[in-house]
């Protein structure tokens, strides 16, 4: 609760949030640390394995990608079986409940691992472990989890690794409760060739009433555009296709900086580099979603033209409930803005169901947004109580049944429209990157610039290419596609 007392308090006597930087001295100290560790598994008689397990969204995914760098550096190669991994790491997810319950029961089979191979190494990090009742719940009751640390030391990784690997020490449990740190330059190991991700900020300053984020992750903070830059211009030379743009909340990107850019500035500078590829950006919050960014979306043509942009609920009561800081009134109208200029952008939402005291007649006014606005995709959420939140403690007189109903109802809403706008798309021919094979031999996947799935048949030489295809047949969740250009034209 300790945040949203800070927060409360801004209103009338501004707490800025304490960010650090941190140094090149702290940095090269890890940096030390890794080249130790690697010396001295260099010196064993077989590579240690190394088995990053990601829960979550792709904040962690990013993350994960850091910790699998640091891994590299330090000698270990990586395994995706856990019984002959030397090292595992669980990379959790406390965004909801079900999440948590899945890592833990993972965790909970990795008892079995350990006790067949007791010198195997197990870590937990991330947004669970960042709060303290899960911590003690692992201290409790998972006595062979070997380190736990929380979000705020992710850079600290190799030390704390090192740490664990000394003999005869004890569990290490680590994670500082702070507002939140910078820090660039940790090695990346990327898990694809075609889709990269780009971290742009960290943390939250939004409070909304459910969620647990900011909590764990800390307050906003942008990195520096110079850094941004320079990755965005290593990527593309690289060679991925699709530069992936994070953030809680990327509409605010900046705003903790003195040179007065923002994200539509950002957007621009990526969309001036040269080459052919696909920019694209989650998440983007209503409350700040301006009608300067919807002009850069429409202006830039390497962006996508799909925006994700989460309404949660369609009843003002609730949204207040929520502290989103915007009614339906003004997000039917920011949509309405972003189609005046883009008729065809993709648009997908977040929704939650069931929020605390949310009444049928509220419910109702979310489906009538959603029949409305026609998403194009609805990632629909049973409301899931997160201790410490202000929304855990509000009354709640409906039960899981009746929200279960109107879950299941929505769905059923949504799936009609999504049906109905995927079907719309046949016969047309878009631009499309082919990301990935499918599940059958000779089948591909590819994204369209409206971050449509598409499936189609080619060889997996494509892969990492642009073309241009021809929309044959759709269902609510896909689309199936034909080549125009033949293959290695
Ligand atoms: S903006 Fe997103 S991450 Fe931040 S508190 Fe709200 S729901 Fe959570």
């Amino acid at each position: 609760m300790l945040y949203f007392i800070a927060i409360k308090a801004e209103k009338g006597n501004p707490v800025l949030p304490q960010i650090r930087n941190v140094t090149e001295e702290e940095l090269a100290a890890q940096r030390a640390v890794m080249a130790r560790v690697a010396e001295e598994n260099a010196a064993r008689s077989a590579q240690p394995l190394a088995w990053v397990d990601t829960y979550g969204c792709q904040q962690n995914e990013s993350d994960s990608e850091k910790l699998r760098g640091m891994l590299r550096e330090m000698g270990y190669a990586f395994t995706e079986q856990e019984a002959e991994a030397d090292l595992i790491v669980v990379n959790t997810c406390a965004v909801r409940g079900h999440a948590e319950l899945r890592a833990l029961g993972n965790v909970g089979a990795l008892s079995h691992t350990k006790r067949a191979k007791p010198e195997q190494k197990i870590v937990l990090c991330g947004c669970m472990v960042q709060q303290e009742h899960m911590r003690e719940k692992i201290k409790n009751s998972f006595p062979y989890v070997d380190l736990v640390f929380g979000t705020n030391e992710l850079w600290r990784f190799p030390e704390l690794l090192e740490r664990m690997l000394a003999p005869h020490r004890g569990r290490i449990f680590e994670a500082r409760q702070i507002d939140g740190e910078r820090f660039e330059g940790l090695p990346v190991e990327r898990a694809g060739s075609v889709r990269a991700w780009l971290p742009i900020m960290s943390g939250c300053n939004n409070f909304c009433s459910y969620c647990v984020v900011p909590y764990v992750r800390g307050r906003e903070r942008s990195r520096r555009p110079e850094d941004i830059l320079a990755e965005a211009r290593q990527l593309i030379g690289d060679g991925y296709k699709e530069i992936f743009l994070l953030g809680q909340n990327v509409n605010s990107y900046g705003r903790d900086l003195d040179g007065g850019e923002d994200f539509a500035w950002l957007l621009k500078e990526i969309n001036a580099m040269e080459g052919e590829f696909f920019i694209r950006f989650m998440t983007s919050h209503p409350k700040d979603a301006t009608e300067r960014l919807f002009d850069t979306m429409a202006a830039c043509e390497k962006v996508e033209r799909h925006i994700h942009l989460p309404f949660q609920s369609g009843n003002d009561r609730v949204l207040r409930a929520m502290n989103r800081g915007y009614t339906g009134e003004i997000y039917r109208k920011k949509v309405a803005y972003a189609r005046s200029l883009m008729p065809d952008v993709a648009l997908t939402s977040d929704v939650i169901v069931g929020f605390p005291g949310e009444t049928d007649g509220e419910f109702e006014d979310t489906v009538r947004l959603v029949e409305d606005l026609r998403f194009d995709m609805l990632f629909t959420f049973l409301y899931s109580p997160r201790v410490g939140t202000p929304a855990a403690s509000l009354p709640d007189p409906f039960t899981k049944e009746e929200k279960q109903k109107r879950f299941d109802r929505l769905l059923q809403v949504q799936n009609r429209i999504s049906l109905e706008l995927q079907a719309a798309h046949v016969g047309n021919v878009y631009r499309i990157l082919i990301d990935g094979e499918g599940d059958r031999p000779g089948q591909l996947t590819a994204r369209s610039s409206h971050n449509r799935l598409i499936h189609l048949e080619g060889s997996p030489a494509l892969v990492g290419t642009f073309r241009d295809a021809a929309i044959t047949g759709s269902n609510s969740y896909s689309l199936s596609a034909e080549l125009r250009d033949k293959e290695g034209d």
